[in-house]
Parts: structure tokens; sequence; C-alpha cells
């Protein structure tokens, strides 16, 4: 179980959910982080963030949990710094508590409790009380569509309602930046639209720094996108200029049934699909895998497949 109860006390009574301050800035500079006795998770990050939705996209174990770590404050960097505003949150983490919504991984809920007592109960730790607690519960509850949830137990929730109650949480203080760690694992394909709906929507004046190994998760919100890799820096940019880095490397070659395995083997391949005499593959490559492959306008999926499989050639 873990209960995240990170924000300082506040108390800004009437402050609609979804209308926070416009955030200032997030500077992240030559961040490094090593566990004890392991290599380092973080090899010096640069980042500098403003209001939007960043997709942090990178493979399991690219050091994204680590990062959000850090800048959520639960753990400092061994080098580097981050900044929010212009304050170094190692040394004043009050400053960028006081402005943070966090959904970590491994968010953790009470079964027994309903939904309201959860969020009520942790208003409560973030030091919110009476009328002002309860007005802000029931918003945050309206604002991740389970007003009508309010009284039921969360043991009986779904795995993507549990997810919601996790943003309702950490939307209790009106945060100006929003972490959200790899929220869509394990939900059903419905549920994960709908997660995804909801983060769009609450993006507004906030900073939302989402993290997945998903690229689906991030293509319709994200308006930055940071790709990690091995604790560095892939690419930093917006996702329209990560896809135009693939624009020449992206084909659509039919092969009999019998060649899949083969051109899988030798060649990246975003996608396949069943076509009347074979099998449609989108190839990632930066020559023709044949003559009778065409080229394809490359979409995200593409793009992030390309960019991983430029930096393992040799
Ligand atoms: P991601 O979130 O992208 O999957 P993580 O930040 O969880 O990546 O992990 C980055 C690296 O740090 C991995 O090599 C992982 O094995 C290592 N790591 C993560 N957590 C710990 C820990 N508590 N102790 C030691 N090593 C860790």
């Amino acid at each position: 179980m873990n209960v995240v109860a990170l924000a300082r006390p506040t108390a800004r009574p009437e402050q609609p959910v979804t209308a926070a301050a416009p955030v200032a800035e997030l500077l992240v500079e030559g961040v490094r982080y090593r566990y004890p006795n392991k290599s380092e998770a973080l090899a010096g990050i640069d980042l500098r963030l403003g209001p939007g939705v960043l997709g942090l996209l990178g493979p399991n174990g690219a050091g994204k949990s680590t990062l959000m770590r850090i800048l959520a404050t639960l753990a400092r960097p061994s080098s580097g710094r981050v900044l929010w505003n212009g304050v170094d949150v190692a040394r004043e983490p009050n400053a960028l508590r006081a402005s943070l919504g966090y959904l970590p991984q491994d968010f953790g809920v009470y079964p027994a409790l309903t939904a309201g007592e959860f969020l009520a109960y942790l208003a409560a730790v973030k030091g919110l009380s009476g009328a002002n607690a309860s007005a802000r519960v029931e918003r945050c509850l309206a604002e991740v569509g389970l007003s009508d949830a309010a009284d039921r137990r969360l043991g009986d929730f779904s795995g993507g309602m549990r997810q919601r109650v996790g943003i309702a949480q950490a939307l209790l203080n009106d945060p100006q930046l929003l972490i959200v760690d790899e929220p869509t694992v394990g939900l059903d394909p419905e549920e994960r639209q709908r997660f995804r709906h909801l983060i769009t929507d609450l993006a507004g004046a906030r900073l939302i720094i989402l993290s997945t190994h998903i690229v689906s998760d991030v293509e319709a919100s994200a308006t930055a996108l940071a790709v990690m890799d091995k604790g560095r820096l892939l690419f930093d940019g917006t996702p329209g200029e990560l896809i135009e880095r693939a624009r020449h490397c992206t084909w659509e070659w039919r092969v009999a049934e019998s060649e899949v395995a083969g051109a899988r083997a030798a060649h990246t391949i975003s996608q396949s699909a069943r076509v009347p005499g074979g099998v449609l593959l989108r190839v990632i490559a930066a020559r023709a895998p044949s003559a009778d492959a065409t080229p394809a306008n490359p979409d995200l999926e593409d793009a992030y497949l390309w960019l991983l499989a430029s930096r393992a050639a040799p």
C-alpha cells in the first residue's frame, strides 16, 4: 500500500480543479542518479518544461520512474539540480510540493473505504478541512468522472476507476505540476482510452508529466515529448519533430506469410496486418527493405521505434 500525501497544507477555497494558475517553469539541469551498488539510473538529464503535457517515453528500465521520483521530491539527484520557478527543489522541496500532484506507479487504495471517504482522508492529510475539503473532494471526483461512484467501496472498483481515484487525489491541492507515472499499466483498452481523454482534459494551464512505455498513451495528448533510454535523453522536442525524423525511414511492404518471420528477424517492424494474399508490414529502416516496398508517412509509433533503432545501431 502506498498512500501518497505530498502536498503541503493548502487552503484555497473556490479554486476550480482545471484552473490552476499559470505554471512558470520546471528546469532539470544535468541530473544524475545512482542507486547504491548499481550503475547510473540517470546519466545526465537536461529538460526545460512549461505548461502542457510532456509525454516521457522510454522502454522499461530507461530511468523514467527514477526521474519522476526526483521531480516529485521523493529522491535527490546524485548530482545536478531541479529548479521549480527558479527555486532548487532539493533545498526547498516545499516550494514544489505545494504545487505538486503525484500519481506513482504503485498507487494503492484502502479497499474498505468508499471513494469519497478515501479522498476526504487524503484531503485531511493534505491540510484541507471542513466545507472546503468536502467541496474539493466533490470537484475532484467530478473531474475524473466518478461522482456517481463516491459512495462505492474502492475494493469494488475496476483498475481504471482506481487510477481515476489516483488522479483525483493528485488534484486535491489544485496542482500546477501533475506527475503521472505509467498510469495505464493493467488497464483494459476502453479504460486506457478513457484515461487518455482525462489527461487531455486536465492539461489547461498546468504542466502534466506522463511517463509511459506505450506510445499511444501520449499520442493524442502530448504537446512535448522526451524519450529516454538507459538513463539518457534520446530526444527532447515536439511529437511533430520526432515524426519528421522518421520521414524517409518508414515503408509498407507486402510479403507472403512464409516470409514474415524472416522479415521480422531482419528489420524493425512497427505494425503488421493480414491482407489478401499475405501480410502488410510497416518497416522502419533507412533504406527500402525490398524493391517492392513503398514509402509511408510515419506516425509517432514509427518515429519512436526509429529513434530507438538508430540508437541501438552500432
Ligand atoms: P523505468 O521507470 O523507465 O522503467 P526505472 O527508473 O524504474 O526505469 O529504472 C532505471 C534503472 O534503475 C533500471 O536499471 C533499474 O533496474 C534501476 N532501479 C530502479 N529502481 C531501483 C532500486 N530501488 N534499486 C536499485 N536499482 C533500481
